[in-house]
Formats: C-alpha cells, sequence, structure tokens
C-alpha cells in the first residue's frame, strides 16, 4: 500500500474516491499537489481561491462527538433542516447532545413550497414539528439559501440571539448547509476573510469559521448523512425526478377508496377506507403520478416498474416497495420521506409504500 497523503489545510487524510466524504481530491488536482508541493484537498483549495466552501459528511461516530463538544461551549446552535424533507433532517438527541445553549431553527428550501403557503403558519408548523422532536428552539426562522431569500435577515437574528458567543451551524447532509454558509460568506464584508482553523479532537476536519458582527464566529460543522434518505437508493440521473429544483406545483386527484395512486416506481398510496375525497400530492412536477385500482396495483408494478412507472429508469433498477398502514383520526399528511407527500382526510384508512429503509409516516397537516 502506499503512504496515506494529508491535506496540509485541513488535515483529513486525501482520498479521491467519495466527492462528499473529507479529504476528497480528484486525481488530477492529486498529481499536480505532489509536483508542487501543496496538496489541498478540493474543499479546501476552493475555500483558498474562491472562498467557497463545499459539503462534506462525517460518520455517525464523529458527528456526535463534535456535537457533544459543541454542548461544553457557551454558544448559539444554529440547526438548519430542509423544510421539503423535514423528517430527514431531524437529528435525534440534538437539544441532549447541545446542552444548555440555545438553538435557532432556520428551515431551509422555502423557494420549493407552493406560494399559497403562510410562512406564519409553516413557522407554527416547524416548531410545533422540533418541539415534539424534543426541541425547544430560540427561534423559527425560513430561508432560501438558493434563491437568497431572507438570508440578511436571518444573520440579523443570529446576531441578536448570539450576544456575545460563537455559533455553530449544525444539519445533516443535503439540506443546503453548504449553499448557506456560502450566500452567508458572500454576504459578510469582502476584508475580513473566512478562516479555518482549530480542529476538533476527534474529527477528521478543521471546522470554517466565518467573523460576526458581534466580534464572534460563525463556525460551519460537517453534515451527517441520515442513511435512510431516498437519495441513498437513486442512481444520480433518477434523482432529478425526486428532489425538486422548482416551486412545487400541488396535484389534485379525486380518490375513491379502493384507488392508488404510484408516484413513479418509488412510491405508492393506497387508499383503503373513507368517502370519495381531493387528494393533494406535493412531489417534485416532473415525478409521474399515476392513479389505477388497487386490486390491480401489484400487477401494474411488477409490468410497468423501471418503465412506464419512472423512477428507475429500467426494470432491473427497481426496488421492492414495503407497505406501511395508517388509520388517520385527523386531517393529516402521508410522507415518503424525501419524496414528498399527500393530504389525507381524517377517519380515512391509508397505505403508504416505499423502498424498505425509507421513513413512511403520518404527520400533522403543514397546510
Ligand atoms: P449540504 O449537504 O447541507 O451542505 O447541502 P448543499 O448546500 O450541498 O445542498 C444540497 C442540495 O440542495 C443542492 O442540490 C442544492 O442546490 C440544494 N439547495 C440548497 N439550498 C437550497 C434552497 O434554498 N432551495 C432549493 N430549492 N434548493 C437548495
Amino acid at each position: 500500500a502506499t503512504e496515506p497523503l494529508f491535506c496540509i489545510g485541513c488535515g483529513a487524510q486525501i482520498q479521491t474516491t467519495d466527492k462528499t466524504a473529507a479529504g476528497y481530491t480528484p486525481s488530477g488536482a492529486l498529481e499536480k499537489g505532489l509536483e508542487t508541493g501543496e496538496l489541498y484537498c478540493q474543499r479546501c483549495f476552493r475555500l483558498r481561491h474562491y472562498n467557497e466552501i463545499q459539503p462534506v459528511s462525517v460518520s455517525d461516530d464523529e458527528f456526535l462527538n463534535l456535537l457533544s463538544q459543541i454542548g461544553s461551549t457557551d454558544s448559539l446552535v444554529v440547526y438548519v433542516v430542509d423544510i421539503f424533507d423535514v423528517n430527514g433532517s431531524l437529528i435525534p438527541g440534538l437539544q441532549r447532545f447541545v446542552g444548555k445553549n440555545p438553538v435557532l431553527v432556520v428551515g431551509n428550501k422555502v423557494d420549493l413550497l407552493p406560494s399559497s403557503f403562510k410562512p406564519t403558519k409553516v413557522k407554527d408548523w416547524l416548531r410545533q414539528t422540533v418541539n415534539r422532536a424534543g426541541l425547544r428552539p430560540v427561534g423559527v426562522e425560513l430561508v432560501s439559501a438558493k434563491t437568497n431569500q431572507a438570508v440578511d435577515d436571518l444573520l440579523t437574528v443570529i446576531n441578536r440571539y448570539a450576544h456575545d458567543r460563537d455559533v455553530y451551524v449544525v444539519g445533516v447532509t443535503n439540506v443546503g448547509k453548504s449553499t448557506l454558509i456560502n450566500q452567508i460568506i458572500h454576504q459578510s464584508s469582502g476584508e475580513r476573510q473566512v478562516i479555518t482553523t482549530s480542529k476538533f479532537p476527534g474529527t477528521t476536519l478543521d471546522l470554517i469559521k466565518i467573523p460576526l458582527d458581534n466580534g464572534h464566529l460563525l463556525i460551519d460543522t460537517p453534515g451527517i448523512i441520515h442513511s435512510s434518505q431516498m437519495a441513498h437508493y437513486l442512481s444520480s440521473q433518477d434523482l432529478k425526478y425526486v428532489s425538486p429544483q422548482k416551486r412545487i406545483k400541488p396535484r389534485v386527484y379525486q380518490l375513491n377508496s379502493g384507488q392508488t395512486l404510484f408516484w413513479g416506481a418509488v412510491g405508492r398510496f393506497d387508499y383503503l377506507q373513507g368517502p370519495k375525497a381531493g387528494f393533494t400530492v406535493y412531489v417534485d412536477n416532473n415525478l409521474m403520478l399515476h392513479r389505477t385500482k388497487l386490486e390491480n396495483a401489484d400487477e401494474f408494478f411488477a409490468n410497468h416498474a423501471g418503465g412506464l412507472l419512472k423512477p428507475p429508469e429500467g426494470p432491473e433498477n427497481v426496488i421492492p416497495l414495503q407497505r406501511h398502514e395508517f388509520k388517520v383520526t385527523d386531517t393529516s399528511d402521508l410522507v415518503i420521506e424525501g419524496l414528498g407527500w399527500v393530504t389525507v382526510p381524517k377517519g380515512s384508512v391509508v397505505a403508504g409504500w416505499a423502498p424498505k429503509g425509507v421513513a413512511v409516516l403520518i404527520r400533522k397537516s403543514m397546510f
């Protein structure tokens, strides 16, 4: 085996295989780095040259280690969640890990929500959702890191809650934390350079620090990978059907009990019991929805998954779906984690299907 190589910026071990993990370096850059004697990982390279950070992820153990160290500091914790996939953004035990430190929840990707949504209602809903997960945030904010919506307001709020404390930004991968940090970097004044400095013991990475108005630092932490994310089950080509890039246009279906709605071949919704009703589906605009009779649904899936029903592209890539049945007492959303949700009327019985390992759940309606 060859000698391990290390990034001279952050100390992570250089590797050329996993773009999302610490130390990733394209092989071309590795050769060049060895020639010049200045070997940086891609993340540190971009940070030095473009003042831009790239997302990076760590293992569960490293992440928990890092979180519990935040607990022993006096700081404000900014917790970024994907408003389109709140359940997939949850960090179990976050409140316990951060100790007495205040937590500010940031719902990112509001640009995806239909224009009919009321920000105050969504904020209340998000607060209740994180409350149920055991978190008592000092505040809840909504932003779009991508369109730079309300990011300046967020900075004002962060400065207000931070007082004279440092700020740690935490989140699972894919919630848009890096995009948000880059917006913040570009908004903070040019003279004050972003720095990478001290290392948390037990992590491979130096943390990115950004000077704030209060004289303290905003510190980016690596994201933890949520293994149940739908993204892990699809090729990058198929992902375009399930991770929305544009504002979602809700689609309404009139369903009788005994009808099934396929969400490509990656999700399925069965209406088992209840009166004829309108069901509104919030998924990527390109994801094909197909209605069939429940009694024919299994056969339909067997014949058409990977063909008429996609993603995935091609029958060989089809993943078997697992069924989860629910009796719904209040008006609710049935969520297929990472894919979207459908509104369900109170008093009905429904089933949601997803690849094994992808969560299917009932939650209080968002709208
Ligand atoms: P991280 O893993 O949390 O650092 O996430 P990234 O910043 O890499 O973003 C993950 C994905 O979400 C990328 O495809 C981004 O383009 C997308 N994304 C990030 N912020 C937003 C946002 O505000 N709105 C939308 N629609 N997409 C976003």
